[in-house]
């Protein structure tokens, strides 16, 4: 059988290396003409009903102090503090219907009356009638991870619900009319080449409009806190490749890259990523969200733009939504 994304390609080194970043770069300016899609993620609660093992926020870490942002504060961040060059703002918790029906709905909705910015969101797997409300309100782009692709493997990680249903609820979002973004974490434990290699076919199968690779780092008060982290050029290549095989998908820097090497985040936007992310959480909150440790790398503006720049890209005019607004018009 052959496969869209060969999973011997990640380990490419040296000159085959950057010849496939190099490569997949080139495929992403002849889509986006070299621009950067710049979005500011706010973290509004690290409440989760789920325990995912690599994860800091999973619900038997009892020594996290939890926090759910409120109402006026998430409106000075969306209305008074967003740096000049954000589009798009995405909206992330841990899994917690209590914020999105008490918080996110209303705040969504007055985002979405009030200013030109696309609402993206990453708040987990919720019932299909909050899904309905979300779009209601005015969000358009879902994203939701998978995490890994394999059944066994995702069970013995505590991923949320089961691989069936997350897949489900994918071409349940994607049905219902949201652009949809996946993703997979790169080097987690257990992983072994066969299920990278399924997961990619699984990303490659279905309906995304983005999709994202982050290289696992272990967190110290999760189970995994001893496991090695995953490799910033093997990320790199997983990027390189996505982009080669799917030249139209929407594909993140991710902050993670920072915390696996030090140029890592520019590299990323040089192998065929093409969205950066402004950390927008409140800075007394930002160490509570808490997805591998405290040392986060928190990406301010200046850091992005430097990075776009190091790149030899732009930043997008074009909010992620308005984008996706004109493929449609353009069916
Ligand atoms: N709760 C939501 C999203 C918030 S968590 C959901 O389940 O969709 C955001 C993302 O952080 C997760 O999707 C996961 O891919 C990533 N993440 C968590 N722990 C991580 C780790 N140790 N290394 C790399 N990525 C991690």
């Amino acid at each position: 059988m052959s496969h869209m994304f060969e999973v011997s390609d990640l380990n490419a080194s040296g000159v085959q290396h950057r010849e496939l970043c190099a490569k997949a770069n080139q495929v992403c300016d002849s889509i986006f003409g070299e621009r950067v899609f710049v979005r500011a993620v706010i973290e509004a609660s690290n409440y989760c009903r789920e325990n995912c093992t690599y994860c800091g926020m999973r619900r038997d870490n009892k020594s996290l102090p939890r926090y759910r942002l409120e109402l006026d504060a998430l409106r000075r961040i969306v209305f008074d503090d967003l740096p000049a060059t954000v589009t798009d703002i995405n909206i992330q918790t841990g899994e917690d219907p209590v914020a999105v029906r008490e918080v996110l709905l209303p705040l969504i909705s007055e985002i979405s009356h009030s200013t030109s910015l696309g609402i993206s969101v990453c708040l987990g797997t919720l019932d299909t009638r909050l899904y309905g409300e979300l779009k209601d309100a005015g969000a358009t782009y879902y994203i939701i991870k998978m995490e890994t692709g394999d059944e066994e493997h995702y069970k013995k990680l505590e991923s949320p619900g089961n691989l069936r249903e997350r897949l489900d609820a994918i071409w349940h979002l994607h049905r219902t009319g949201w652009r949809v973004s996946s993703g997979f974490i790169l080097g987690l434990p257990f992983q072994t080449p066969a299920i990278v290699q399924k997961t990619l076919d699984l990303l490659a199968s279905l309906p995304l409009a983005g999709c994202s690779v982050s290289p696992f780092i272990p967190g110290e008060s999760t189970p995994l806190a001893g496991h090695p982290m995953g490799s910033a050029r093997q990320t790199l290549n997983a990027i390189a490749l996505m982009r080669t095989m799917r030249p139209n998908w929407v594909i993140p820097a991710v902050s993670a890259m920072n915390l696996v090497s030090d140029t890592g985040y520019a590299d990323a936007l040089r192998s065929g990523a093409n969205l950066t992310t402004i950390n927008m959480t409140p800075p007394e909150r930002r160490g509570d969200y808490l997805l591998y440790d405290k040392k986060r790398f928190i990406m301010k503006e200046a850091l992005i733009l430097r990075d776009i720049e190091k790149a030899a890209k732009r930043p997008s005019l074009t909010s992620l939504a308005s984008y996706f607004e004109s493929l449609n018009q353009a069916v």
